[in-house]
């Protein structure tokens, strides 16, 4: 039985890799194409049990797989000799800044360690069910008939769709008409920071003509434009790029009508949790997103989907072989294991 008093005596210990995850298909958004994605596994030993994070390092806030490996190797001695300790720790680790997917791995591995010890599942301990609403599946920028064809294929499996737009080539309305030429599905569209104020102005009646149900990061993060946009759009405006940390709602209040939430951005699950409550404060509708994971990042942000109206949680799906699995596509919802901590098995670390 798990002893809280042992806990004190014994140091966390940490061991990290670098892990290249291939993709079943290139994937393409408005800033870049990848047929690969780097991330780092982090395991934390504690009397004799492991718990497993997942780092995804995001390239445009100026992180690498490197990066966060040497942040891991640099600060893991951080964590202290409590992995229950979780407030003292996210305080340590914050006075250094930056590498947020790093952080996020060392908070799910302890979240995955804390269930293991107690032999609970995430999602019981903190409290939420064991559900979520359905993962929009990605389908990435493309000419508006690949892009159809390729929606077409994967409606069947999945209940919602999110297009990347962001072609730049004045065919992005084209891409969503060709796409509602195909399908019923409910449709989100991301821009990942592609557009104008007035090119976003001039699309967003057509998208929501096409039935679109909100729209993610229209323009650059930062854009002055964001109030007129939140004011005028006929359609939400969910931002991603412009919404980090629990210190930024505020501000997301002002230019959107809904966040996503991701743990690589967060720094893991307790911050994300702490943005979800602090959206419905501010009246603001809540995703939780995900980059390119195994099954080892998508278990740990399917434990926030509770809180969510919206997922996108189809990292591992993308993958040409899933190397962690342990969360399950039913029904078009990612549903975590039912095993203690995060229920995801990791090939050694
Ligand atoms: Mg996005």
């Amino acid at each position: 039985m798990y002893s809280p008093r042992a806990v004190r005596l014994t140091p966390v210990q940490v061991r990290a890799r670098i892990v290249r995850l291939d993709l079943a298909e290139t994937f393409v958004i408005s800033r870049e194409a990848s047929d690969h994605a780097e991330v780092v596994h982090v395991a934390l030993s504690h009397e004799g049990v492991v718990g497993y994070g997942e780092a995804a390092p995001v390239e445009r806030y100026g992180e690498s797989a490197a990066s966060a490996l040497r942040f891991l190797e640099e600060h893991g001695s951080l964590l202290g000799d409590d992995p229950f300790a979780l407030e003292e720790i996210g305080s340590r680790l914050a006075e250094i800044p930056g590498e947020h997917a790093a952080k996020a791995a060392l908070d799910a591995a302890l979240h995955d360690l804390q269930g293991k010890l107690l032999g609970v599942p995430v999602w019981k301990l903190l409290g939420l069910p064991r559900a979520g609403p359905p993962t929009s599946w990605t389908i990435w920028l493309g000419d508006p008939d690949d892009m159809a064809r390729r929606a077409e294929r994967s409606a069947p499996r999945f209940r919602r769709l999110k297009l990347k737009l962001g072609g730049g080539d004045g065919l992005d309305v084209e891409r969503v008409r060709a796409v509602r030429g195909v399908t019923d599905r409910p449709l989100q569209v991301d821009v990942n920071e592609w557009w104008s104020l007035e090119e976003a102005l001039a699309a967003l009646p057509q998208l929501a003509a096409l039935g679109v149900e909100y729209c993610e990061q229209p323009l650059r993060a930062g854009d002055e434009g964001g109030r007129v946009l939140k004011e005028r759009s006929p359609i939400p405006i969910y931002v991603d790029e412009d919404c980090h940390v629990l210190a930024d709602m505020a501000r997301c209040a002002e230019i959107a009508h809904g966040v996503n939430l991701k743990l690589a951005k967060s720094g893991g699950i307790r911050e994300a949790i702490r943005m979800a409550h602090a959206a419905r404060a501010l009246g603001l509708g809540v995703m939780v997103g995900c980059m390119l994971e195994s099954g080892l990042g998508i278990a740990a942000g399917c434990c926030v989907a509770p809180l969510c109206d919206h997922a996108d949680l189809d990292g591992n799906l993308l993958l040409a072989d899933d190397p962690c699995p342990g969360v399950a596509l039913v029904d078009g919802v990612q549903v975590p294991a039912a095993s203690p901590g995060l229920g995801v098995s990791v090939p050694h670390v």
